[in-house]
């Protein structure tokens, strides 16, 4: 009996918030040519590209308003409800967004359009700037789908952004030319920079969802082994370990975001996915640059 009452009182609680979401949608339902597109994207990196690719013609808002990893967030009644106002959801699969079957209902109901921009179900596909370019491409296909008006502006805009991400793609393969090998310190989100050619991974831990990863020996003999040249690390790891293992292995450590989540502050101050990949992509050249000297 006490389960059936939450249950319905939770049920209730969800209407009464969908109805509240619905209404805040109907205001200015009368002028729907001059509402913006609304997109809700649950992690940075697709968060990024939607920015970029939409500029002023949409709104674009993270699903977590409090700087939340998207690995283990489960939504607030604040972002079911901005959820159910969004007309596009930009979500990484739901391998990372696990709440995505739950809310599928009540996003089916709002007619909210979903891209899921993780290839294959990797969510991580963004960190390479190649698979992100073709990424910022499909952001704008969808947003021209949703706002035929502006499709020639999201074309350009993605068009833009892809050439530059591209030309990224183009210096990182350049950088990692005569065959690298990396070591991941923690969170291993790294699983598709094994498609570069010549990319060697030595990871403790498989994946990035927050199981303490582990180094044994074993393993520091198989980084040594492989001719580990640099550490890996992202956002998501204890930089006091990355820094005791890069030590213990000798080598340099190279920051590569995961572009899951960047602070609000960051953001603020012009971090995109773009500027983030740029970084890791420049400490790689300069690496390369110190050998080249060394040798
Ligand atoms: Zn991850």
């Amino acid at each position: 009996m006490k389960a059936a009452a939450g249950a319905a009182g939770a049920k209730r609680a969800l209407c009464l918030l969908l109805c509240l979401a619905a209404l805040a949608c109907s205001q200015g339902c009368g002028e729907v040519q001059s509402e913006p597109v609304r997109v809700v994207a649950s992690s940075f990196g697709g968060y990024s590209l939607a920015k970029a690719v939409a500029g002023e013609h949409a709104v674009v808002n993270l699903m977590s308003t409090q700087d939340d990893d998207p690995h283990g967030y489960q939504p607030d009644a604040f972002s079911i409800a901005n959820l159910a106002c969004a007309d596009l959801l930009i979500t990484m699969g739901e391998d990372i967004d696990t709440w995505l079957p739950e809310l599928r209902r009540d996003i089916d109901r709002a007619q909210t359009v979903v891209l899921d921009l993780s290839a294959e179900g990797d969510p991580h596909r963004l960190l390479l700037p190649r698979e992100a370019a073709a990424a910022a491409l499909e952001v704008a296909q969808q947003l021209k789908t949703l706002d035929e008006q502006h499709g020639e502006d999201y074309e350009a805009a993605a068009g833009q952004l892809s050439e530059q991400l591209e030309a990224l793609d183009e210096r990182l393969a350049e950088a990692l030319a005569p065959g690298f090998s990396f070591a991941v310190a923690g969170a291993n989100p790294y699983g598709c920079l094994e498609e570069l050619p010549g990319v060697v991974l030595v990871a403790a831990g498989e994946g990035c969802n927050g199981e303490t990863e582990q180094w044994d020996e074993e393993l520091l003999e198989k980084a040594r082994k492989a001719g580990v040249q640099m550490l890996l690390f992202n956002e998501r790891d204890d930089t006091d370990k990355v820094q005791a293992l890069a030590q213990e292995l000798g080598v340099e450590t190279l920051f590569w975001h995961a572009l899951h989540m960047v602070p609000q502050e960051q953001r603020e101050e012009g971090a995109t996915l773009l500027s983030l990949l740029e970084q890791t992509v420049e400490a790689l050249e300069q690496h390369a640059l110190r050998e080249e000297k060394g040798a």
